[in-house]
């Protein structure tokens, strides 16, 4: 069984990016602060309905990170979390891919699927999508090389080229 979300396409992503963007004050920072995103504005004490929590590698199996939208937690390996504190793309996509989830996935909407579920209904297309467009926005970094979104948006050169590829069709 395959797991199905409403369906979303990038152009409604973006525009949901935007705003998390827009009401945590990064509006127009090229550099997204996802570490300090969760900690300060999702991991706030007076804020019940989030928790998220480090786990130990021996904890996780071989995922790096996961979100319970049921109960609201996500859970991220410890090593994952501490490359992302240091900035490591790699690593600041995975819990921007997470956040993703948390923000896309309530439980109430998803549903199993039979056979194979189309791109945009894919969860896992979706936030990834959500990661690529939260840490590269289109009104920042149009009219910048591949390159050069990687370098100021602190991204994979992968995650980079897709977002460039993107903005190339806008
Ligand atoms: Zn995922």
């Amino acid at each position: 069984m395959n797991i199905s979300a409403p369906g979303l396409s990038r152009v409604k992503i973006r525009a949901l990016t935007r705003y998390v963007r827009k009401i945590s004050g990064y509006e127009n920072q090229v550099y997204f602060p996802i570490v300090q995103f969760i900690e300060l504005i999702l991991g706030d004490p007076e804020n019940p309905n989030f928790n998220y929590e480090i786990m130990e590698p021996w904890e996780m199996e071989d995922m790096y990170g996961s979100t319970n939208t049921n109960t609201n937690t996500m859970k991220i390996r410890k090593d994952v979390y501490e490359r992302a504190v240091e900035g490591v793309p790699r690593d600041r996509f995975t819990l921007c891919h997470e956040l993703g989830h948390y923000l896309l996935h309530r439980p109430q909407v998803m549903a199993y699927a039979r056979g194979k579920v189309p791109r945009y209904c894919d969860p896992e297309w979706q936030a990834n999508t959500f990661a690529g467009e939260l840490l590269a926005p289109y009104d920042i970094v149009k009219g910048l090389s591949a390159e050069q979104i990687a370098m100021k948006c602190g991204m994979s050169m992968q995650a980079a080229e897709i977002q460039f590829k993107e903005y190339q069709k806008c």
